[in-house]
Parts: structure tokens; sequence; C-alpha cells
């Protein structure tokens, strides 16, 4: 048969060759350069097929692919190595049919297959200007075709040429031309072409993206270090010394010797690195050096040794404070316990009571015991939780809450920190500081507390945390749950003189510079500066007082030329001015309508009296002197009880139609409010009404029901104290308070009578005078001139 040849078989390795197109290539093993010689003493022709696996040495049959080309061979010549290099010709497709010989060389017989014609002249030409569009394309992304090629490529007008030409000149893999090189039907070949050049396309695109990135990035990174190398010289020549490089380094170093925990330092290194890519000048770079000079300024290691030596407190607290045995033993037993249990057990002390009662100095004395480093927060009047928790550090003027503020103060990790006034603490749209200090005070959550500023955990586990408050009422319950309150109470005037005597003095005296210098403060002096010169349960204003006093001896001593100075109540105005208080003194007589009461405000315990006067009227109740709601509600109540009692009274049953009522309370500047005077101003109502006197040396408080039950009040202890003060003998409780006379002092419990009541008839009898009545008023009745009038009001 005229197609079938005869022919020398060169297997080819990793390249495949197309009819018509001119390929070279290097020969190099012995077989394929025996074929070659053979061809060139022939007639030059040589069947060209490639090897499925290019790393197979000595191919047989199965080894090849099935369809080749026969070729003509151009030139060759010798190469490298004792290779020879060769440029051959495709001329046709041919099939492996069969091989005749192995050695020397492979010869095979081949079947040259005819290339099926495609006909029609617009399909042809369809099919190769849509080659030829997406060559292009290829071809633009690529640019690693030589051009001639290209060219030369384009001008064939028949797409079976044409497909072998861009098959040939296209960077695919042999396995893939080889597909194409096996379709005989040229529109089969030139469609399989398109679809895999459109997919090249494709990847090439987006190879060339990521080429495009990458080499931008690399390119900015390698600007970024030229000009900070660069910035490094200028800074040099300028002679400072290392700009922020040098800082950052600094900060690195820092962060070192600090041997934070992992997930804080990596935190702040890169801080450091974002910094150190700022300018040095820029406004984010002082607030990144704000922040982390903020940060490695905390005590993340330091601490003092706590020292927890009962004996010791015990000594050191009696030391610093007269009295106040009740709350050195409470303070003593929470101590203990902190002991026992490592510090991590007991909740947070919380001392109340009113101002100047030596809160703030216990907590410092604890702080001594303790060894501990002192530090007080006044939460007075902070509505905003970013007081607590410190404010994010975008903020301008951003900083750290006052927590992390007053650690940083103590330069230690386990100082004592007081929340001073925490009942002053407000909330509003800000967030809410008590529940910030809730996480602060609670032992599960407060080894990671997070600052806003600070960003990174701190462990607070280690502060002792001691609250004080005026008053309970005012604290969040919540926090309240959390805290253990100790409370502190008013003093007696004659614990105030003590605490004068043995602290306030000696200590106003140093701090004035007359510990050397002869003076004498008699003890009726300092009882006048009591009674006279100040108001209040604690003992603030009376060391201001003697702070005065001894500023003025200081004068003295020098203006005068004086070698001693006695301080006596004879010539205390002489030093501190007129009397700035009188004292609240009994009645002279048993009055009628006029009650002494206790009140309790939040500078301690205070008398104070109430007024009532009847007469002739219409049904008027009228209330004065500044009262507060509550108070009027208990007026209220108190003449409605009076009004069942008209019988056992012997007062006219219609009273309440035929005259006013009007209940004063001297004093009106004070604003004065709360339940606790209800059974004074019943006992004032009745005893107006009846004309009985009360008895002068006789005061009560309790709250008033209007059935006439007598409920349970508050502050006994500072109402008794203010009691004694102006010598009653008697006073009248509510039943249910009887525990709390435990803690009035023991010189006021062994000078008053305390008469505990369950209902409003006990204390009438026990505070009337029923044998001396006074007929200063009559009850006018309702008669038949005034009974419409009468009606109409009740
Ligand atoms: P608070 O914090 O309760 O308002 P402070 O602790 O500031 O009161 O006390 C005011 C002053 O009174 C301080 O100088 C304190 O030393 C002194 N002081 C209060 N109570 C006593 C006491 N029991 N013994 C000695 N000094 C006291």
């Amino acid at each position: 048969m005229e197609n079938l040849h005869t022919l020398p078989l060169l297997p080819l390795r990793n390249i495949v060759v197309f009819p018509h197109m001119s390929v070279g290539f290097d020969v190099i093993r012995e077989k394929s350069m025996k074929a070659l010689d053979a061809a060139m003493n022939g007639n030059k022709e040589i069947f060209l097929v490639t090897q499925r696996d290019a790393e197979t040495e000595e191919p047989s049959v199965t080894d090849l692919y099935k369809i080749g080309v026969i070729a003509k061979i151009e030139q060759t010549a010798k190469a490298h190595k004792g290779a020879s290099r060769v440029m051959v010709k495709g001329i046709c497709r041919a099939r492996l049919c069969k091989i005749t010989a192995e050695s020397p060389y492979i010869v095979c017989i081949a079947e040259e297959l005819k290339e099926k014609k495609g006909g029609q002249m617009i399909m042809n030409e369809g099919f190769v200007r849509s080659l030829e569009n997406i060559f292009d394309e290829y071809f633009t992304l690529t640019k690693n075709v030589p051009p001639q090629t290209f060219i030369a490529a384009t001008q064939e007008n028949d797409p079976g040429c044409f497909a072998d030409g861009v098959a040939a000149n296209i960077n695919l893999g042999y396995r893939i031309k080889q597909e194409f090189l096996e379709e005989s039907d040229p529109y089969v070949r030139t469609e399989k072409i398109i679809a895999a050049l459109s997919k090249e396309i494709e990847v090439l695109k987006v190879s060339r993206e990521i080429e495009i990135k990458v080499k931008g990035s690399i390119e900015k990174n390698q600007r970024e270090y030229f000009l900070r190398e660069e910035l490094k010289v200028i800074e040099r020549e300028l002679g400072r010394r290392d700009g922020t490089a040098g800082e950052a380094d600094t900060y690195r170093a820092t962060i070192k010797k600090l041997h934070l925990k992992k997930e804080v330092a990596e935190k702040l290194l890169k801080e450091v690195s974002r910094f150190e890519k700022m300018s040095a000048m820029s406004s984010d770079s002082s607030v990144i050096r704000n922040y982390l000079d903020t940060v490695l300024a905390l005590p993340w290691n330091r601490q003092t040794r706590e020292n927890i030596d009962i004996i010791k407190a015990k000594e050191v607290l009696d030391a610093d404070h007269y009295g106040l045995e009740k709350v050195k033993s409470r303070i003593l037993e929470y101590l203990a316990v902190r002991k026992m249990t490592g510090g991590r057990e007991g909740s947070v002390i919380c001392l109340v009571g009113p101002p100047g009662t030596g809160k703030t100095s216990v907590a410092k004395s604890v702080a001594r015991a303790l060894n501990r480093k002192y530090v007080r927060i006044s939460l007075g009047g902070i509505h905003d939780e970013a007081d607590i928790r410190g404010h994010r550090k975008t903020y301008i003027g951003a900083m750290q809450g006052r927590i992390m503020s007053a650690v940083m103060e103590a330069k230690v990790k386990n100082p004592l920190i007081l929340l001073d006034e925490i009942d002053k603490m407000g909330s509003d749209y800000r967030g809410d500081p008590a529940a910030a200090l809730l996480e602060v005070l609670d032992f599960e959550q407060n080894f990671a507390f997070r600052d806003h500023f600070i960003e990174v955990p701190f462990d607070l586990s280690n502060v002792m945390f001691i609250a004080t408050a005026n008053t309970l009422e005012t604290i969040p319950a919540p926090l309240l749950d959390r805290i253990e309150v100790i409370e502190i109470s008013g003093y007696t005037n004659q614990e105030k003189a003590c605490i004068a005597e043995r602290y306030l003095l000696p200590k106003q005296m140093k701090k004035n510079g007359l510990e050397n210098r002869k003076i004498t403060v008699e003890l009726s002096a300092v009882n006048d500066i009591i009674t006279y010169y100040t108001r209040e349960s604690g003992v603030r204003g009376l060391e201001r007082e003697i702070g005065s006093l001894m500023r003025k001896a200081a004068e003295k001593f020098l203006s005068e030329n004086r070698r001693n100075i006695k301080i006596t109540s004879k010539n205390i105005t002489s030093y501190l001015g007129k009397h700035r208080f009188r004292i609240d003194e009994m009645n002279d007589d048993d009055d009628v309508g006029i009650v002494r009461g206790l009140a309790w405000t939040s500078v301690g315990g205070d008398t104070l009296s109430v007024e009532v006067n009847v007469m002739p009227g219409s049904g008027k109740i009228e209330l004065t002197g500044n009262l507060g709601d509550v108070m009027k509600e208990s007026a209220m109540a108190a003449v409605s009880y009076i009004r069942t009692r008209t019988k056992q009274l012997g007062i006219y049953d219609k009273f309440y139609k035929t005259c006013d009522i009007h209940l004063h309370v001297p004093e009106g500047a004070v604003p004065k409010d709360g339940p606790s005077a209800g059974i004074t101003i019943a006992t004032a109502v009745a005893s107006a009404l009846t004309g009985y006197p009360v008895r002068r040396d006789v005061a009560m408080t309790g709250e008033i029901t209007l059935r006439g039950r007598v409920l349970p009040i508050g502050g006994l202890r500072e109402k008794s104290v203010a009691a004694y003060r102006i010598g009653i003998k008697t006073v009248i409780i509510p039943q249910d308070n009887l525990p709390d006379l435990d803690d009035v002092p023991e010189t006021v419990r062994s000078g008053i009578r305390f008469i505990p009541v369950k209902n409003m008839d006990e204390v009438l009898k026990a505070a009337l005078q029923k044998n001396k009545k006074e007929q200063c008023f009559i009850i006018p009745e309702v008669t038949e001139d005034n009974k419409k009038e009468c009606e109409v009001r009740a």
C-alpha cells in the first residue's frame, strides 16, 4: 500500500511535532542517533513519535503513543557532549503500525493518515478567525511566542494547518499537545485548542494578577525599608540618637524584662511594631507612646510582702484609734479569715458611718498593719462607667480608669485600695459604674481585669479593697450583696473628748510645731469646743477647730512672747470666736403640746421638738417647719389615730370639725423628713387637745400606723446619744428596737431609762402628765349655729 512507510523511528521526549512545522531538538540516545544516521543515509524521512513517559530510556511499542509524524530532516549538526542537533519539518500524521526491528535502531511501519478536508470556505474561515482571536489574546498575555511564528501561523487559511501551527507554538504540556495531534478532524481539533487556550488564558490572567500584587507589596516593603534606613541616617546626622527605632528597642527590652504573660507580651510587641513604623511626629504615634508608657509603668510584678500578723494588727489599730471596739474586732476577724484562706476568700469590707468617724483612718491603719501600700479612690459623684474602667485609647485624651490609676500610683500590685464613698456613686446613660465595680470586687473575675484603655488583662486579685459609705440606703443592691458591712456609729461627747485629748491635740500640736512648747488645753475647753463649736457625729470638725486653736496659739507664742499658754473654757472664745452653736436644752417646764423627738441625720443624732397648737376653727390641719412628704403623712396618720381615741382621752369627739390644728417643728430652715417622728407628733397633738402636759425629761422616737401601732426605727445609738447630751432621762422606743440597745454606749445606757412600747396608748401613758391637766383651751362643740358649716366640712 502506498500509504505505508517503513521508516527509522525516533522517540521524542516532552515534545510533540506537528505536520508542516519546523522544530529543532537535540538527539542524545545512541539508538536515536543511529536512527537519525539511517534516515540521513536514505531519503531523510523519519517517523517521530512521542514517548508516554519522558523518563523511559528504552521505550518499547507500548511506551509510545500510537500517532506520530513523518518528518523530513532538514539539518543536523554536532552539539555539545556528542549529541546531535537536528532540524526537522513535519510532513504528515501517521499511525505506528508495527515495529519491525529494535536494534541497532528502531524500524517501524507507519501508516500515513490523510487529513479530513473541511470543504466549506465559510466554515473554514469561521474556525480560523475564532482561533486567531484567542491566539491573539494568548499572545498578548504571554509575549513569549516569537512574533514571526505567530505571523506565520496566522497566515494559514486551512483550519487544520492553522490549528497545528497554533498547537505547535503554545506553551502547553506534551500530553495535551499529543491529544491535538491525534485528532484528525480539523474542526474538532480547532475546538479543542480553543477550549484549552481559553482555560490557559484564565490561568494566565490570575497568575498575572498575583504577580502584580506580590511585586507591588515587595516593592512597597522595599521602599519602606529604604526610607526607614534613610530616616535612620538622617536622624543620626542630626544627632538624634535613635529616633522611634531606638524608642521601640527600649520598649522591646522593657517588655522582655517584665516577663509578661505570652498573650500580653504579644499584644504589646505588636503595638511597638506599629509604633516603629509611624512617623515620630504623627499624632497616632504619640497615642501609642502614651499607651505603651502607661502599660509598661504598671506594677506587673512588683509587690510588697504581706504580713498578716493578728497581734501586730491589733496593736496598730489600738494605737491609732480610741474606742471602736466592735469595728476593730470585726476587722481582726476578717484578717484572720484572710490569713486562714490564703487571702482569696472573704468579701470586701465596707465601713459605714457618718463623716469623721475614722473610716478612712481605720483603713489606713489596716494597710499599715498588713504592710500594704495605701491608695484612696474617691467615688463620690462619679456617673460614668469609664471612670472605673477607662476610655478606649482611640478617644482624645483617653486614659485608664481610677482602679488602674490607683494601682499605678501604688506602684505595687498588692496595695490596699480604699473605695471612698461608694454610696455616692450615680449611674446614667454613660453606663453604670457600680456594675464595673462589681467586676473589680469579684474574686472570680478580677484576676483578669480589663481596663478599656490598658486593653490587656491585669490581675487585681492581690489587691485588698476596703469601701466606705455614709449610708447603706444608696448603695446599689448587687454591690451591697458583695460587701461585708461594718457599721461605725457616731461618738458620744465623752468619747470625742477622749479622742481629742489622746489623738487630735497631740497630732495638731505636732503639725503646728508646738510639741516643745508649754501649752495646756483643759478638758473644760475641749468639752466647750465639742458643744459650742461643732455639731457632728464624727470628729472631723473637732479636729479642724483644734487645728485653728493651735494656729492661734502659735501666733500668740510669737506675737506676745508668751512662755506658756493655758486654754480653758473661760478664754476659749478669744481663740475660736463666739460660740457657733447653742445647746439644745430640755424645756424648762412640762409643757402642753411640746414634745421632744429624736432625729437621725447623716451627721449623727439630734433632738427636735414638735409643737402643736389647737385653736377654734374649721378643722384645718397646718404643718410647717420645712417638713418632707413622709413626715406630713405621719402627721395625718397621727391625727386619724387620735380621732379613734377621743373617748379614752376624754376629748370632744368632733374636734376635727371645730378646731384648727397647727403643727410646727422649729428650726424651719433645716429640712426634716422620715417616719420616725410619728409617735412624737401624735403625742403632741394628743397633749394639745387634752391639755395634759408632756414630761420635759422624756424624748421619743418611733413610727406610727393608722391603728396606733408603733414600728421600729433606725439610728437608735445616735439618737440616744443626742438625748443623753441634753439631759433627757427617759426615752420611749419601739419594742422591736430593743436589740439595738446593745449598740448604745454604756454611759448613755446607765443614764437613760428606755421604755419599749408596742402601741400609742403606751406612749401616751408614759409621756402625758394626766394629773396636771391644764384647762387652757376648751374645744368648741358643734352647735345649732355652726352645724351646717361643720357638716359641709365633715
Ligand atoms: P471618715 O473617713 O469616717 O470621714 P476620717 O478617718 O477621715 O473619717 O477621720 C477624721 C479624723 O478623725 C482623722 O484624723 C482620724 O484620725 C480621727 N479619728 C476618727 N476616729 C478616731 C478614733 N476613734 N480615734 C482616733 N482618731 C480618730
